[in-house]
């Protein structure tokens, strides 16, 4: 890869797209976010993120905009004068994905012409260099483990995304392990937790207890109010106990969901991330004291990690998903 080869990382969630541009080793030189055109079809959606990622490489060319971080003014001056060129391409998107073939296989009902989409071939009209697709639990997942040290790329690792769901992914043997269906890793609707309603209308799942709106649905219940979980996290720290009971829940959910995969996959390392985990002070004593609960015999114990999950987290890991194509 040249120096001046960026990776292109491009989010594409239900409400807005975002766009990275990243150098070899990933440090973020420039980004900008878009409304997506979920209803107008995949074709609308890869134009819109085809024109930000060329107004990023003007800018980056420029070395002067709102979109450049100041690693990203940094590369312009180093690299003055040779224009920025794209060596690979990663995108991160809700559904299912079938990574091999670059190809969305399911998504939500709020896309219209995306299930069935293929983006690899679209991106590769307007640049043709690798593509990597990944789901958008998988991408943040390769993001948490791409810059580590070689030994730790060898742990077996699962990734929870705790957003307004619950999101799965699996890290064995070196990367991410995806299943012949493109759905392995995807915990939130196992059953045996409580018997509350699920977002996708079965009773009692792991997401009705440690997803977002699960937590926020049964603290109207509990109270009638409509706070959100950063609310919520607010009045459990200043001494709510209805509050403090539905984070110790949602700690030991994911406690038991932990214990689940230790015992089937002998996991090393549980990465926690999403808008629920900004609570960690409130989650992290819960799970543990889960984990200290619900003993798997002969297993080792388990890391329990906050991820480290910027705003640019499902572009920057489909990125350096796409760096493993070059
Ligand atoms: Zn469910």
């Amino acid at each position: 890869m040249m120096t001046s080869s960026l990776l292109l990382g491009i989010d594409i969630g239900g409400t807005k797209i975002m766009v990275c541009l990243y150098d070899a080793d990933l440090a973020l030189l420039a980004s900008t976010c878009a409304p997506t055109p979920a209803s107008e079809g995949g074709d609308a959606m890869i134009a819109s993120a085809c024109a930000m990622a060329d107004t990023l490489l003007a800018d980056l060319g420029a070395g002067q905009a709102d979109t450049l971080t100041e690693a990203g003014r940094a590369w312009a001056t180093a690299n003055a004068g040779e224009p920025a060129t794209i060596a690979a391409i990663g995108v991160g998107a809700a559904g299912l994905i079938d990574s091999e073939h670059g190809v969305v296989t399911a998504a939500s009902d709020s896309f219209h012409g995306w299930a069935g989409y293929n983006a690899r071939t679209a991106l590769q009209r307007w640049c043709d260099v690798p593509v990597a697709m990944e789901n958008d639990v998988n991408a943040f997942l390769i993001a948490q483990m791409a810059n580590r040290p070689q030994d730790e790329q060898r742990r077996s690792v699962l990734g929870l995304m705790l957003g307004t769901g619950v999101g799965g992914a699996m890290w064995l043997n070196g990367g991410i392990f995806r299943g012949t269906g493109y759905s392995a890793g995807e915990i939130g609707h196992i059953p045996g937790f409580d018997d509350v309603p699920c977002t996708c209308g079965a009773r009692g799942h792991l997401e009705a207890l440690a997803g977002g709106r699960g937590i926020a649905r049964l603290w109207h219940e509990a109270t009638g109010g409509d706070e959100d979980t950063r609310a919520i996290g607010d009045l459990a720290r200043s001494g709510d106990e209805r509050a403090q009971a539905l984070w110790s829940q949602a700690g030991d959910s994911v406690a038991k969901a932990v214990a689940i995969c230790q015992s089937l996959l002998d996991i090393d390392e549980v990465v926690i991330g999403g808008s629920v985990a900004k609570s960690w002070d409130l989650l992290e004593p819960a799970i543990r004291r889960g984990i200290a609960a619900y003993p798997v015999p002969i297993a080792r114990e388990v890391a329990i990690t906050h991820a480290d999950d910027g705003d640019d987290t499902v572009a920057r890991g489909a990125a350096a998903s796409a760096r493993l194509l070059l």
